[in-house]
């Protein structure tokens, strides 16, 4: 028996638009978009590609016009529903560029909601490019097949961030100095949750007496290592994932 080729099939090209997504919708592409599909992808009219809003999940569209520097597409049905985001937050202090880029790729590929920044005594970083940062987390959606971009904030204060933090969710904070094996404390706790991690510099002892003394926070330990401020915060939530997250679903 012959087998009917998927479609649209696996390797069509895959691409976040801003504006909201329906069916019979025209989408017009330009600039780094349309050289991706025209010039790498090679797609000619009539070519299917994969369209994402973030919000209303991931449609099929069907090239119509291909030009050097626009292409117009029009979406034809959806593919799949909005994805049920894991309710995590991942707060970070700036890191130096290339880090920063990482973590902002790994936190949109571990599938977190929400990546904030967050200013502490020893954050070195005064200026991180917000633009950036949510180009990494766009072109990570695309690529692990996320139909979801988290939502990026930028950076507060420390005192801020725990003088507005509601305690209905849970801060787990990322301490070298010891706590709770993070993977126990996760397990036992449902519901939103949210992972601090420190500046490579670590936070100050004032400012780990202030996170601890905030309701809703647990200090947890990510092992006998000093990890640096990007592996700490992906393999902490990866922790989370497999605790409390959608990886439990497998
Ligand atoms: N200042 C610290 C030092 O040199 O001793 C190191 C800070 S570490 C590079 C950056 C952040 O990663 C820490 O603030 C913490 O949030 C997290 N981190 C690193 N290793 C950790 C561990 N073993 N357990 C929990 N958190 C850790």
């Amino acid at each position: 028996m012959i087998a009917t080729p998927a479609w649209p099939p696996q390797s069509t090209p895959r691409l976040y638009v801003e504006e909201p997504l329906a069916a019979g919708a025209a989408v017009r592409l330009v600039g780094g978009q349309a050289h991706y599909l025209g010039g790498v992808m090679r797609t000619k009219a009539g070519d299917p590609v994969k369209l994402f809003d973030g919000v209303t999940g991931e449609w099929l569209a069907v090239a119509e016009t291909v030009g050097k520097r626009e292409l117009t597409l029009v979406v034809t049905e959806r593919l799949r529903a909005p994805e049920a985001v894991p309710d995590l937050w991942l707060i970070a202090a700036p890191l130096k560029k290339g880090r920063i880029d990482w973590l902002a790729e790994k936190a949109c590929e571990l599938g977190v909601a929400r990546l904030a920044l967050v200013e502490t005594r020893r954050t070195v970083v005064d200026r991180v490019n917000l633009d950036r940062l949510r180009a990494h987390m766009i072109e990570a959606a695309e690529q692990c097949g996320r139909v979801a971009v988290p939502e990026l904030r930028e950076p507060a204060r420390l005192p801020a961030l725990l003088r507005d933090w509601d305690p209905a969710r849970t801060l787990y904070f990322a301490d070298e100095t010891g706590g709770v094996p993070a993977l126990a404390a996760m397990r036992e706790r449902a519901g939103s949750a949210a992972i601090l991690i420190g500046p490579e510099g670590g936070f100050t002892a004032e400012e780990r007496d202030a996170i601890r003394a905030q309701p809703g926070a647990v200090g947890v330990s990510l092992g006998p290592r000093i990890l640096r401020a990007d592996t700490a915060a992906a393999s902490a939530v990866s922790l989370w994932m497999a605790a409390a997250g959608d990886w439990r679903d497998g």
